[in-house]
C-alpha cells in the first residue's frame, strides 16, 4: 500500500453554545480535515483544529507544514510506518496539530491495511468509554444553567472552566457546587489564569469550604513549572498540567520534580499518537494517572483520542473528550457512537469514520 495523495479540507461546524475560557471565545468549529490516499484506494482520515494560543498554529500554517511534508511521504510504502512516522517528526519542528493530523491519517490507514479498528491494533480492548462536558466561563447565573442542563443531559462530571479573576472564580466555584449535588464531580481548568500564590489563596477557600476538586487544571502560565510544584505542595486539590506538557522532555521535567498529579494528553500537544502513548508510558513509570483531552475539534481527532484511550487504559483514567458533543452537527459518517457522555468505539476497520 503506498501512498499516492495527500489532501487538505477545512470543516467548519456551529456550536451550540459559544466556547469560552480564560484565553479566547470561538463561536464556531474550523479545522483541518486530512485525507491521504493510496494506490489501492484505501483513504486514511485526520483532523487537527488549529488553536493559536495554546499550539501557535492557524490553519494556514497546519496547510504548509501539511505541504511540506508531503512530497516526502508520496510514494512511501505503509510497510515502512516508522520510516515514514520519523520523516513526519523531522522535517519540521513545532506544527504539532499539523503532524497530528498527519499521524492520525497514518495511523487510520495501518489500521485499515491489518482490517483492525485502531484500538485494537494498539493492544486495547475497552470500546466504552465516558467523558465529561466542558462549561464555559461566564456569570454565575449562565455557568449554573450551563452545569443543570449537562447534568440533565446525563453528564455527571463538568469541567468548570474559570481563571480570569481569582475571586470571581472562587465565587463561581462555591456557588456552582452549592447548586448541583454532590455526586457530580468538578473539574476545574483556569488555563494559566493564576499566578501560583493566588492559586493556593484561592483553592485554600473552596477546601476551607470542604470543595475539593477531582483537579485544578493549568492553573499558572505554561512555562510557570515551579508554579506547579508551589502549588501542590501547598493545597490538597490535584494539580494536572496542560499547557506545560506537550513533549515528553516537558513531561519528564514536570514528572522528576514531582510538580504534578495528573497529566493532560492532547493529540494537537504530543503531535499525534505516538508520542500520545509515548507520554502515557512516560508519566505511568511515575506512577502518574493520565486525562486525554482535546481541543475544540472534530469527531476524527476526537475518536483518535478514544482510540489512545483504549491503548493505555490503565494509565489514562479519565476522559475529556467532548468537544464532538458541543458541535450542533458534523458532516462525517461516524461507526464511533457519539452520545453526550458516553463515547462507543465500533470494530470496523481504523477509526471508524468517513468523510
Ligand atoms: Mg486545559
Amino acid at each position: 500500500m503506498k501512498i499516492k495523495n495527500i489532501q487538505t479540507h477545512t470543516l467548519k461546524a456551529a456550536l451550540k453554545h459559544p466556547f469560552i475560557t480564560s484565553l479566547r471565545r470561538v463561536d464556531a468549529l474550523e479545522d483541518l480535515v486530512v485525507t491521504i490516499e493510496c494506490d489501492d484506494g484505501t483513504i486514511g482520515l485526520g483532523e487537527g483544529a488549529p488553536t493559536p494560543v495554546i499550539t501557535g498554529e492557524t490553519i494556514g500554517s497546519m496547510v504548509a507544514t501539511i505541504e511540506y511534508i508531503k512530497p516526502h511521504l508520496i510514494g512511501k510504502d505503509l510497510e515502512d510506518f516508522d520510516t515514514i512516522l520519523t520523516l513526519v517528526h523531522t522535517l519540521i519542528l513545532k506544527n504539532t496539530t499539523a503532524k497530528s493530523a498527519l499521524e492520525i491519517a497514518l495511523y487510520d490507514l495501518k489500521a485499515k491495511s491489518q482490517n483492525l479498528p485502531l484500538y485494537r491494533m494498539l493492544g486495547g480492548t475497552q470500546t466504552q468509554f465516558t467523558t465529561d462536558i466542558t462549561i464555559s466561563m461566564g456569570d454565575i447565573d449562565t455557568m449554573i444553567q450551563a452545569c443543570y442542563d449537562a447534568v440533565a443531559l446525563g453528564y455527571d462530571t463538568l469541567k468548570i472552566k474559570i481563571g480570569d479573576d481569582p475571586t470571581k472564580d472562587a465565587e463561581r466555584i462555591i456557588a456552582i457546587h452549592q447548586a448541583l449535588d454532590k455526586d457530580i464531580t468538578l473539574r476545574l481548568d483556569a488555563n494559566q489564569g493564576w499566578s501560583a500564590k493566588q492559586s493556593v489563596t484561592l483553592l485554600h477557600t473552596l477546601e476551607n469550604q470542604d470543595i475539593i476538586a477531582a483537579f485544578i487544571e493549568q492553573p499558572v502560565a505554561a512555562d510557570d513549572i515551579e508554579g506547579l510544584k508551589y502549588i501542590k505542595q501547598r493545597v490538597q486539590t490535584p494539580v494536572l498540567a496542560d499547557e506545560s506538557i506537550f513533549s515528553l522532555k516537558d513531561a519528564r521535567v514536570l514528572l522528576e520534580m514531582q510538580a504534578i498529579d495528573y497529566v493532560n494528553i492532547k493529540l494537537a500537544k504530543t503531535a499525534g499518537i505516538t508520542h500520545a502513548l509515548k507520554l502515557a508510558d512516560l508519566s505511568q513509570s511515575f506512577g502518574v494517572q493520565c486525562m486525554i483531552g482535546c481541543m475544540l475539534e472534530g469527531p476524527i481527532s476526537v475518536a483518535a483520542g478514544v482510540h489512545v484511550a483504549s491503548a493505555k487504559a490503565d494509565i489514562i483514567t479519565m476522559l475529556d473528550l467532548d468537544a464532538v458533543s458541543l458541535l450542533k452537527s458534523h458532516p462525517l459518517k461516524s461507526e464511533v457512537l457519539f452520545n453526550e457522555s458516553e463515547i462507543i468505539l465500533s470494530d470496523v476497520a481504523g477509526l471508524g469514520l468517513a468523510y
